[in-house]
């Protein structure tokens, strides 16, 4: 497994394999690697000649500075993982390369307004333009190729392919189903932070989601139903939400369909987030 950590290999790396006409799939994360990132390099490698996976804790994510200093890293397991799962080359680029006016302010930000703007967009202002300045930078020293998504961030989808949309880049987004553990909490690099205690009681969102699905209800009865389960757990509700599942517009009660359930809570101090496909029926009478 090659491993980069300059802007200007990495470019010219994925540029002479194209030229070889090796097709490239993507798989960025920030590290502290588990099975839901493992899954995409299994996807992308199912896929591809060629599979590049880039590791970067992504400071202008981050809206709180706690949450960036205690972000797990993991930098020997990753490096495993990644050769276990296929990874051509990984790229690690150091906060130089990648922003080197930090901590001050790059004078180029990329902003997904409407989608980026609700949900983790209000709760977490800022978070969404660090992501998607950040993905849009590491699809342009990438080129041309596909590039691997996790559902567990559903939303973080949805503004990447706004993005590729409205700048025309040259990448087809993939989107790959949410890993969980035996008990259905959604696999998360933030699940190390959780006491054993609070790890138990993280398990509330995917029941939430689960009561959802199994529950024939209207949208405003399945936000209610979800809400009851996370804070008869003790979680902070930041949202429990239906919503159309690309706009994510929030669905009105008197509408029926496929609609997606958005999940999330504060827990022992640290914020999760889940999701999961939902069948809501118009409210009677
Ligand atoms: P992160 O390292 O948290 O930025 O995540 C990198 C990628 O892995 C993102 O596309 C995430 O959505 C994806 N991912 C994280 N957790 C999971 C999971 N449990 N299942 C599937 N994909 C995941």
């Amino acid at each position: 497994m090659l491993r980069l950590s300059t802007l200007e290999a990495w470019r010219e790396f994925a540029k002479s394999q194209r030229a070889s006409g090796r097709t490239i799939g993507l798989v960025p994360t920030m590290g502290a690697l588990h099975a839901g990132h493992e899954s995409l390099f299994d996807a992308a490698r199912s896929r591809h000649d060629l599979v590049i996976a880039t590791i970067f804790v992504n400071p202008r994510q981050f809206n709180d500075e706690n949450d960036l200093r205690a972000y797990p890293r993991t930098p020997e397991l990753d490096e495993r993982a990644a050769l276990e799962h296929g990874v051509d080359c990984l790229v690690e680029p150091t906060l130089e390369e990648m922003w080197p006016e930090y901590p001050n302010e790059t004078p180029t930000t990329v902003s997904v307004a409407g989608v980026g703007d609700i949900l983790e967009g209000a709760g977490r202002p800022g978070h969404f333009n660090g992501v998607a300045s950040v993905v849009a930078k590491i699809f342009a020293i990438t080129g041309e190729c596909r590039a691997y998504f996790g559902e567990k961030d559903f939303q973080q989808i949805a503004v990447i392919r706004q993005m590729v949309h409205d700048l025309a880049l040259d990448v087809e987004v993939v989107s790959c189903p949410i890993v969980r553990d035996a008990d259905g909490l959604a696999l998360s690099s933030r699940n190390a932070r959780l006491s054993d205690e609070a790890r138990i009681r993280a398990t509330a969102f995917s029941r939430a989601l689960a009561n959802a699905q199994s529950h024939a209800a209207s949208a405003n009865e399945m936000r209610a139903l979800m809400r009851e389960t996370l804070e008869g757990e003790g979680i902070d509700v930041a949202y429990a939400d239906v919503v159309d599942p690309v706009s994510l517009e929030s669905t009105s009660d008197d509408e029926a369909g496929e609609r997606r359930a958005l999940l999330a809570g504060v827990l022992d101090g640290v914020r999760l987030i889940d999701n999961a496909p939902v069948m809501v029926r118009a409210r009677r009478g």
